[in-house]
């Protein structure tokens, strides 16, 4: 058995959506498959959610209006004579409208509620498409199987009750393919929790874990796992294979193409996970597993933008010791902020983090209760795995270097840009 994943990177119009039927009927075996949103409609969601929060009525029912005319443009090349989904497509429509009419001041919550529909949305409209092409489908709403707590937008999974019911639901009968939602989930008291951006492949691992799959498949709009992201970076290489250590390392320092939480549940049950082609399926893509080589064998190079430098120092000026590290970093797991890179001297604890975290600002009050703040905005974060001389010299050069921190495999560079 082999659980699919299709991103919204790869699925964002009909043509995706006929590319992926092609890819599902040519392979055998039983499948499991998991879908994110269709393109970029998380985003829209995101705004749709805030508009609702903001109580903007007209700028809300115009976002809303546009992701609707997406998903129904998409029907419309889909099914060209007899239309499916409109009706149903519609009432997920309304209920989004019912939601924004009902007051809320728990943002988190609304958000989840709101955005989870539009993995709801293209897997509706999917699964229609696969039917109609004579496939034995059966749509499974994961928010009944993958049980979750209530930690809105960052929830996390209860996997004693969601093995078990995962384990009862997805075994296929008769059916082809079970196709079923990434990115979402449900609470006891049945609402629906998110578990963090770019979760579906977390998904997929999750369910290849508790499904004891053969191997995990993420389909993506590159070859494989390449050396570089090539929205920022000339003629990156493919890389054939990294072991799971290696994959976790480039997840955990920001290279988009894997989740971060999605290496474990697979490294668990030695899972292979393949990152493959969507536009070319045959080709082989990367394999991520326990037989692969540790290392890729050339620099990796992994960029994250908007990063904020922050400094934080004591305002006696007093030495940075233990007890106040522990407290500066009981600040960072109060606001949930994620450090990107660390460094410290004497008197001054300096750290770079995503500048666009809703909750940096609070954790920079909190912070200032205490200890005097600086901050940096617009910076932009390099991190060569396995670099060498010639890599570190070509980035930087010409450019100001603000912080570097080398380890014998990894060096890290915050830049200005
Ligand atoms: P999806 O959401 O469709 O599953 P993503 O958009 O999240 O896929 O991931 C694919 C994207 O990841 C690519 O389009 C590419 O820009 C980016 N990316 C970042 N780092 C890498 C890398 N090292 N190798 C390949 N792609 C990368
Ligand atoms: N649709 C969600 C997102 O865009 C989940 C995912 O794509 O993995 O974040
Ligand atoms: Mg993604």
């Amino acid at each position: 058995m082999i659980v699919h994943k299709f991103g919204g990177g790869a699925i964002k119009d009909a043509e995706g959506v006929k590319n992926m039927y092609d890819i599902l009927r040519k392979r055998k075996e039983e499948k499991v498959v998991v879908m994110s949103a269709f393109g970029k409609t998380t985003n829209e969601l995101e705004s749709v959610t805030e508009a609702i929060y903001n109580k903007q009525r007209e700028h809300f029912l115009n976002l809303l209006e546009k992701v609707k005319t997406y998903h129904f443009d998409i029907i419309d090349n889909l099914f060209p004579l007899y239309k499916r989904n409109y009706e149903e497509c519609e009432k997920i429509f309304e209920k989004i409208d019912k939601i924004a009419g009902v007051e809320n001041n728990n943002y988190d919550f609304l958000y989840d509620q709101v955005v989870c529909l539009g993995e709801i949305l293209s897997t509706k409209i999917v699964s229609s498409y696969l039917e109609y092409k004579g496939m034995n489908v059966r749509w499974i709403d994961i928010r009944s199987h993958l049980k979750t707590d209530n930690v809105f937008r960052e929830a996390n999974v209860d996997r004693e009750i969601s093995d078990n019911s995962i384990k009862e639901n997805f075994r296929a009968a008769s059916e082809e393919v079970l196709l079923t939602q990434g990115f979402i989930g449900g609470t006891d008291e049945g609402y629906s929790t998110t578990l963090g951006r770019e979760g579906s492949d977390y998904t997929a691992a999750l369910l290849a874990n508790i499904l004891n799959a053969d191997k995990t498949i993420v389909w993506k709009d590159v070859p494989g796992v390449l050396n570089a992201d090539p929205r920022y970076f000339d003629n990156p290489e493919k890389i054939d294979e990294i072991s799971y250590r290696e994959a976790i390392e480039l997840a955990y320092y920001g290279a988009k193409i894997i989740h971060p939480k999605t290496i474990k549940p697979l490294e668990n049950k030695s899972i292979p996970l393949y990152v493959k082609s969507f536009l070319n399926p045959d080709e082989k893509g990367t394999c991520i597993s326990k037989f692969s080589a540790y290392t890729p064998g050339i620099p990796v190079f992994i960029k994250k933008e908007n990063q904020m430098l922050l400094s934080i120092v004591p305002k006696d000026m007093s030495f940075v010791f233990e007890e106040r590290l522990s407290k500066i970093y009981k600040f960072f797991a109060l606001y949930r902020i994620k450090v990107n890179l660390i460094q410290n001297s004497a008197v001054n604890f300096t750290v770079s983090v995503d500048e666009h975290n809703p909750r940096i600002y609070q954790l920079i009050d909190g912070l200032r209760t205490e200890f005097k703040v600086l901050y940096n905005k617009g910076l932009e974060l390099i991190t060569i795995r396995h670099y060498n001389k010639e890599s570190l010299d070509e980035l930087i050069e010409g450019r100001k270097v603000l912080v570097e921190q080398k380890s014998r495999h990894t060096v890290q560079l915050l830049l200005e840009v």
